[in-house]
């Protein structure tokens, strides 16, 4: 039995996309195995959102090649799309294929003896209509699954190649979508991750939104769960907010790419909101529900961003009610607008400047937790860790832990919050909370 080895470089999106190309490999009869045992082909998806996912991918195919000199070595997704020929250039590699030819290895391939030089599939990015489609089953966590419902996207922000890797937005028909979370159901898992690229972008062009996903799988029996990967903060139309505060299955948690809390940075990103409206969805989540989890992404560091410019958006973050931050340091990217722009940042102020970032995401995540305290939440448990803890996510995504039976993972389960920590909280399974989902008598759950 052959043996393959899958690595996935970047966002979950791509996570999901190798878990489809794993499965595609499980039913020829492949075993998976991980880097530390030999293996027979090397699969690596790449991302090329920073210059240091490109240089990782390089020095991956390096070390891959180092372990297992024969094996058949395919590079596809993001940066082979953008970079083949630099992909192709590596010595050793056999297979480069574009972000949609990646799904069809089997197509170009039917035997993995090593070449003397490499095939490349990399079609042109505007040639694509259709969308490859992807859930995560498979991956080790049991309990939530990914499901792609959008890929690509129309927006030209000024640092990004997304667009340039993955085309323009394209959605999965609702059908598809449906038949894909009744297979992740029958597969045991209890929440459903939506992601793509534009989530919030979905069906521009079926004459359809993001709300007409919502509504069609809140209906699918055994999906207790339903959480949103991201959304472009123009994106959050006041009607599909109302359904998602209202909508019990829709978790609480709200991921919306900020970038900047500078207008004149927000402009040279060419970003299609300023931070008015920004605050202004913000406020209307927590004045809706206190507890909502809010999630922000930042670059630091972007070009002509000046100390003040920085400022602007340390506090602008600062004061907003926001619960985390995912804080990214600018990097150049060929092909990009931005790249070609006056007022280069040095990389050491960059750094410092994500450093003041992360620190203060730090404090908001402790104050968010803090906040929960008293609070009663559904958490999901993904495992039980050596000491006899619980550990999962609520649907505000607050990781907690909580003292309980194994029995317990992939439930879930009532907890009230009893301690705030900077990662995580501490809890306490409530009475009667685990009786309808594993009916383990009243009395037990006091010890519980
Ligand atoms: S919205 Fe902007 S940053 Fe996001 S994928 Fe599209 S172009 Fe890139």
């Amino acid at each position: 039995m052959k043996r393959v080895f899958f690595h996935t470089l970047g966002c979950k999106l791509n996570a999901t996309e190798t878990a489809t190309i794993e499965r595609q490999f499980v039913d020829r009869g492949f075993s998976v195995v991980d880097g530390l045992s030999s293996f027979d082909v090397f699969v690596l998806n790449t991302c090329s959102v920073t210059e240091r996912s490109d240089r990782e991918c390089r020095q991956l195919i390096r070390r891959a090649l180092r372990a297992a000199p024969e094996a058949f070595v395919i590079v596809g997704g993001c940066y082979a799309q953008l970079q083949p020929a630099a992909i192709a250039a590596i010595g050793g590699v056999d297979l480069v294929l574009g972000s949609t030819e990646k799904f069809r290895i089997f197509e170009y391939v039917d035997s993995f003896k090593k070449r003397s030089t490499p095939l490349t599939y990399v079609s042109e990015i505007g040639e694509r209509q259709d969308v490859d489609r992807s859930t995560s089953i498979g991956l080790p966590d049991r309990t939530r699954s990914f499901l792609k419902i959008q890929d690509g996207c129309d927006y030209s922000c000024s640092f990004c190649t997304i667009p340039l890797a993955r085309g323009e937005s394209r959605s999965i028909p609702l059908a598809a979508i449906l038949e894909d979370a009744r297979t992740i159901v029958e597969a045991g898992y209890k929440e459903i991750v939506l992601t793509g690229v534009n989530v919030g972008d979905f069906g521009s062009k079926m004459d359809l939104a993001l709300l007409d996903v919502l509504r069609l799988l809140v209906q699918v029996e055994g999906i207790e769960r339903i959480r949103i990967s991201s959304v472009e903060p123009n994106l959050l139309s006041d009607w599909l907010l109302d359904y998602w505060f209202a909508e019990s299955k829709i978790c609480k948690h709200f991921h919306l790419p900020l970038q900047s809390g500078s207008d004149r940075m927000l402009s040279r990103m060419r970003r299609r909101y300023r931070r008015e409206l920004y605050e202004d969805r913000v406020r209307t989540i927590t004045n809706h529900l206190p507890l909502a989890g809010i999630g922000a992404d930042v670059i630091v560091g972007f070009p002509g961003e000046t100390e003040e410019l920085f400022s602007e958006t340390y506090d602008f973050l600062r004061d907003l009610p926001v619960s985390y931050l995912h804080v990214f340091p600018y990097s150049e990217r060929p092909d990009t607008e931005a790249a070609r722009m006056a007022g280069s940042v040095d990389r050491g102020v960059r750094a410092r400047r994500s450093e003041r970032l992360r620190l203060l995401s730090v404090r908001k995540r402790r104050m968010f937790h803090e906040q929960a305290v008293g609070h009663q939440l559904a958490v999901l448990f993904e495992r039980q860790s050596p000491d006899g803890r619980l550990e999962g996510l609520s649907g505000e995504y607050i990781r907690v832990r909580a003292h309980g039976p194994e029995s317990f993972v992939n439930q879930i389960c009532i907890t009230e919050i009893v301690r705030a920590k900077n990662e995580t909280c501490d809890g306490l399974l409530q009475q009667g909370a685990l009786t309808e989902v594993v009916g383990i008598p009243e009395e037990r759950t006091k010890d519980a």
